[in-house]
């Protein structure tokens, strides 16, 4: 085995140990380090770069804090689907760093499991409802924004967030939105957990020529030929699969041809 560090406030090893254990990681936590001021979901504190920077940047920090060759850093980033934009989306990446060969590697599982909302209610009723929805008090709840008079994310059954909401509808409108910190919000649990099984594969896997572990960095390749006129389209033909110490390359085949609706010359 060896050790891993995770820098992590928010529970998050027991989504993360159990898959790492298969790749022959055992996950130990770094505390003493506030993640939250490398940006925070309620947007108290600004997130700096882009998602997989912000896991690296942890990862590489859990090496530093804690003396270990490996690293772990877990980042979440929710919004609207890229394919529509009409259903809410959650992305997370982790981030693995080696210190000693200066390596990071990356995994990231996405899809529509998350119950990330917002909303601004004027009568208890609706609060209740909205909880109800986003399934509190398993999944958390945040009452209104920081520095607001009112603002709090602890409330832990349907007593106290009705209490607190009472409050702060005696001064106006309140915002709600549901918790998206790990600990407080299992479904975004369960996708940490399968990102994590996908970096536990990828760091089980070695390259074929020089034998580094972490092998299967993928690249789509597009130009797959339309079934009818036999075009090159912009469809993904093959993926590439790289080796970031060698660069040894092997090329993945995944369709030989795609639908014509897919052509631009057959169907502009
Ligand atoms: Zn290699
Ligand atoms: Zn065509």
């Amino acid at each position: 085995m060896q050790d891993i560090a995770l820098l992590t406030l928010h529970h998050k090893q027991s989504a993360v140990e159990g898959p790492l254990r298969e790749a022959g990681f055992s996950v130990t936590t770094v505390s003493g380090f506030d993640t939250d001021s490398l940006g925070t979901f309620t947007g108290s504190v600004p997130r700096q770069g882009t998602q997989l920077e912000a896991a690296g940047t942890k990862a590489r920090l859990a090496t530093e804090l804690s003396g270990m060759r490996f690293g772990l850093g877990s980042e979440g980033s929710f919004g609207p689907d890229p394919y529509t934009g009409m259903l809410e989306w959650a992305r997370e990446v982790l981030a693995c760093y080696d210190a000693e060969t200066k390596r990071w590697i990356y995994a990231l599982a996405q899809g529509p499991e998350t119950n990330y909302r917002q909303i601004t209610v004027h009568r208890w009723e609706d609060a209740a409802r909205f909880a109800h929805a986003i399934g509190f008090p398993e999944h958390g709840l945040i009452v209104g924004k920081p520095g607001q008079d009112g603002f709090d994310k602890d409330c832990q059954d349907l007593e106290s967030l009705e209490n607190r909401v009472r409050q702060v509808l005696a001064h106006g409108p309140v915002w709600l939105e549901t918790d998206m910190r790990a600990h407080r919000n299992p479904t975004r649990m369960r996708m940490i957990e399968r990102c994590a099984g996908l970096l536990s594969q990828r760091l089980a896997c070695h390259c074929p020529a020089c034998a580094s572990y972490g092998f299967g960095e993928e690249t789509p390749i597009a130009g797959a030929p339309c079934e009818s006129c036999g075009l090159a389209t912009l469809a993904t033909m093959a993926k590439k699969i790289s080796c970031d110490v060698c660069g040894h390359e092997q090329r993945v085949e995944l369709v030989t041809s795609v639908p014509a609706s897919r052509c631009n010359y057959c169907n502009p």
